[in-house]
């Protein structure tokens, strides 16, 4: 096996990513040496190479955490893997399963995880290693191009919409339909969902209508919460945010139906992070707001099996690792439909 691989890396924040030849990492005891396959790029990489967010990441930083691979190594003590096994990495690198969270199933918020392609190197890469006990199995028939992005974009919004607590046959808003929407709504409509699609996009509302959004509404309108209560005969009973723009959360909670509930998924960071809601319309209408943060192991399960099952396809374009610059320069213009998922080996 090769000392050294092939990596996209950032040394300082807003200097854009690097492509050089590193040291292989080795493996601890837990974990395993991934040879990766594919890795798609979500927006969460953009965010982290430009610093928007509070802390900023971990120099030098190899982002990614959309990953899957076979597994090529195991480190002392796994169990949950065998040496060629198809395997996938989520953005939830660890948590420390003994905290009030990890111990009440909500190991997403646990105070000490640490973030894969964040707070520790990600899939942006030839290899990675991961703790096996945070990573997924890939079912042998699956793409493992056509299922990278399901490890974040899948896993996210299937937990984001559960959140919201809206019931086959209701209505749900997703707002954003670009890496993560255009899946939220395939797991809406495979969980009995209506969808209204939300967009800035004419493009992005067209691919919301193939995908099977039954209301198109453009954010760009004058009252694009008047228009999704009137299509949808008094709101929507859920929706999930994935815009990245302030502008759209506060425009999501004037879409709902009294009592609907709304998660935030998206995370805009840096002067976008800051929004004006009206106290009286949330309490008037008993509206809920919930953060909604990637999802726990058993989501990341559940939201693979629909996809193995086909209920769910991410709409992909394969690019080398060797373009992610451009990538990035696409993603800021809102210029990709779907995701775009690095083909690493
Ligand atoms: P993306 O760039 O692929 O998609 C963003 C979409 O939002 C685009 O289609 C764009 O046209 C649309 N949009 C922009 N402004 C809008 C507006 N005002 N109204 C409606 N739509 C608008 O990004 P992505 O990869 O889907 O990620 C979306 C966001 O979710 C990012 O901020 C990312 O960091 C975040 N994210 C959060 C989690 C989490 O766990 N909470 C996980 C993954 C990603
Ligand atoms: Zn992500
Ligand atoms: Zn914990």
């Amino acid at each position: 096996m090769p000392k050294t691989m092939k990596a996209a890396v950032l040394h300082k924040i807003g200097d854009g990513l690097k492509i050089e030849t590193v040291a292989r990492p080795a493996t601890g005891p837990g974990e395993v040496l991934i040879r990766v396959t594919a890795c798609g790029v979500c927006h969460s990489d953009l965010h982290a190479i430009e610093g928007d967010w509070t802390p900023h990441p971990a120099l030098p930083l190899i982002p990614g955490h959309e990953v899957t691979g076979h597994v090529e190594e195991l480190g002392a003590g796994v169990t949950e893997f065998a040496k060629g096994d198809r395997i996938g990495v989520p953005w939830m690198f660890w948590s420390c399963g003994t905290c009030e969270f990890c111990l009440q199933g909500m190991e997403t918020i646990c105070l000490k995880t640490e973030a894969t392609g964040y707070s520790k190197p990600g899939g942006y890469a030839e290899y990675m290693v991961a703790p096996a006990a945070f990573c997924g199995h890939i079912p042998d028939h699956v793409d493992m191009y056509a299922i990278a992005p399901i490890l974040c974009a899948g896993v996210t919004t299937y937990r984001g919409l559960k959140r919201t607590g809206a019931k086959p046959g209701q209505w749900l808003a997703v707002i954003g339909i670009g890496g993560l929407g255009h899946i939220a709504i395939q797991y809406a409509r495979a969980m009995g969902l209506r969808v209204a699609a939300i967009d800035v996009s004419d493009e992005k509302l067209a691919h919301a209508k193939r995908l099977g959004a039954e209301i198109l509404v453009d954010a760009r309108g004058n009252d694009p919460g008047a228009e999704v209560k009137e299509k949808t005969g008094g709101g929507a009973h859920g929706a999930v945010v994935t815009a990245v723009s302030a502008r759209a959360f506060e425009q999501s909670v004037t879409m709902l139906r009294p009592a609907g509930a709304v998660s935030f998924i998206g995370l805009p960071g840096g002067d976008a992070d800051q929004i004006r809601l009206s106290i009286g319309q949330i309490v008037n209408g008993e509206y809920s707001i919930r953060g909604s943060n990637v999802g726990t192991r058993q989501d990341l399960n559940e939201a693979v099996a629909f996809a193995a099952r086909g209920q769910v396809n991410a709409d992909i374009e394969t690019q080398p690792l060797e373009n992610i610059s451009a990538i990035f320069a696409r993603m800021k213009k809102g210029d990709i439909r779907g995701r775009v998922v690095l083909a690493i080996s």
